[in-house]
């Protein structure tokens, strides 16, 4: 075996949480447990943090620690909630950074003057360092370095001024900025919120007469509700005992759900906007076996993000599709409290390679994408020790050049390969024997199917939205947790 150093831990671009909410009008309906249901579905946009909180009659019962929901919302656990309730919200979260503590933990429950709520949240606030400095001047103490726990100060702060909890919710979202599609839930509302960029994903469903809503659609299918649509950029939606009303507080500047949402972060069987996260995927394979043909033998994916753009290129390519690689999935989720030299140790682990299947052979390999080149390096250096006669790897995402502000942990552009390296020395670094980046421009082509505009910052710089003045790093020198 060779001796390749490898930063697997943070060369991959990472989500940090996945919301979802429902509002029973059905009395049989057993919230809390169609919302673990639910998190189930959403696991892969979080796996540090689950919780759950549910209204009983005006009363906040939650559950939520650090760990997978599997291990959080267990069957006793869930004895708590008796299987009652009108209304729940659920979280699970990712963080890349080292704050696993249960306080950061969400659905956050909120008691002020004015009664009790319930919040969670998925994004990020660009303008928090400025919020939080005003709250703190004005006397707030907080217990994390949440967005959620500020945006539950801003709405209690304005609740003081406005009659109702949505008019409230409405001028706390006038006042942040960046990404964000938070839920909320009141002792008798459910109220959901999208940025008016759309940066994070939000929709909403209904299963029987009660209304859901959730990060991805996927959640619907894991509980049997219909998916209706996506939630608009700058809409919020509240449902009550009156049923389900919709306002736009904002109007949409630009439209801008991540694209990495499309190229790695949801799940493939969801909805986003209306397009089927599977087909774009796959059209994207087709684009980049248009934009670099080779000779091959077989095409491949690396499991589970690269599969369905390797279809695509290998339906237009006319290339034979096969696996060459199969994934540990009991490694790699559920690291949460394991030491960083064991987690790398154990993510190494995570794939094998089919020998039989790719010995001799010249194979097209793709992935979703490259930001430090350890792990394309590792890919290939696997496929090369199980005998492929040439190895052209090509990426279902353009070069990465610049930081994320909008809820991805793309934080540092000097550690990106793409912009220390030019793409015939990145080839060679990763040891292939072709290397071939998707075009941007092609790409938000396949995505306008979707219905919606894209964010591709961290491809070509152009930010939709401000970007943070101070650059993620509070007065306490903590890092800002999603
Ligand atoms: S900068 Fe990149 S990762 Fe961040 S929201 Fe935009 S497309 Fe997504």
């Amino acid at each position: 075996m060779s001796s390749i150093t490898i930063d697997l831990l943070k060369d991959k671009v990472h989500e940090e949480c996945g919301v979802f909410g429902i509002f029973r009008k059905d009395s049989e309906l057993d919230v809390a447990a169609l919302s673990r249901d639910a998190l189930y579905a959403l696991q892969h946009r979080g796996q540090e943090s689950a919780g759950i909180a549910v209204n009983r009659d005006g009363q906040f019962v939650s559950v939520k620690d650090v760990g997978m929901v599997s291990e959080v919302l267990t069957d006793s656990a869930m004895e708590v909630f008796e299987h009652q309730g009108d209304i729940a919200v659920a979280h699970v979260r990712y963080t890349p950074y080292d704050s696993l503590d249960r306080a950061s933990s969400q659905p956050l429950v909120i008691r002020y003057i004015q009664g009790s709520m319930s919040i969670c949240h998925n994004g990020s606030i660009t303008n928090f360092s400025e919020i939080r400095k005003e709250l703190e001047e004005g006397g707030a103490i907080f217990q994390s370095n949440t967005n959620a726990e500020l945006i539950a100060y801003v709405i209690a702060t304005m609740r003081t001024k406005c009659d109702t909890i949505e008019e409230a919710v409405r001028d706390a979202a006038v006042k942040i900025e960046g990404a964000y599609s938070f839920v909320v839930s009141s002792p008798s509302k459910l109220i959901a919120v999208r940025d008016p960029y759309g940066f994070r994903p939000l929709c909403v469903g209904k299963i029987g007469r009660s209304y859901v809503v959730a990060s991805e659609s996927c959640a619907f299918d894991s509980i049997g509700a219909t998916f209706i649509r996506s939630v608009r950029p700058g809409e919020m939606i509240v449902v009550d005992d009156e049923g389900f009303h919709s306002h736009q507080i904002e109007e949409p500047q630009r439209q801008a759900l991540c694209l990495f949402e499309y190229i790695y972060i949801a799940r493939p069987d969801s909805m986003l906007e209306c397009g089927s996260v599977h087909y774009i995927r796959q059209e994207f394979g087709k684009e980049l076996a248009k934009e670099y043909p080779v000779e091959a033998d077989i095409v491949s994916g690396v499991p589970d993000s690269g599969n369905d753009a390797a279809q695509g290129y290998a339906e237009q390519s006319g290339i034979p599709y096969s696996t060459a690689f199969v994934k540990n999935k009991y490694i790699g989720r559920s690291l949460s409290n394991v030491k960083s030299s064991k987690k790398e140790r154990l993510l190494k682990m995570r794939l094998s390679v089919l020998r039989h299947q790719v010995r001799g052979k010249k194979v097209v390999i793709v992935d979703d994408s490259i930001v430090h080149g350890n792990t394309a390096q590792h890919i290939v250096h696997l496929l090369r020790e199980a005998g492929a006669s040439e190895i052209h790897l090509r990426i279902s995402a353009p070069p990465m050049k610049f930081n994320c502000y909008f809820g991805s942990n793309l934080e540092d552009k000097r550690e990106m390969a793409s912009n220390t390296m030019t793409v015939d020395e990145l080839c060679n670094f990763i040891g292939a024997d072709s290397l071939g980046f998707i075009d941007v421009d092609k790409m938000k082509e396949i995505t306008a199917k979707g219905g919606m505009g894209v964010c591709d910052a961290c491809f070509t710089g152009d930010y939709p939205a401000p970007v943070p003045k101070e650059n993620f790093v509070d007065k306490f020198s903590q890092k800002i947790s999603h």
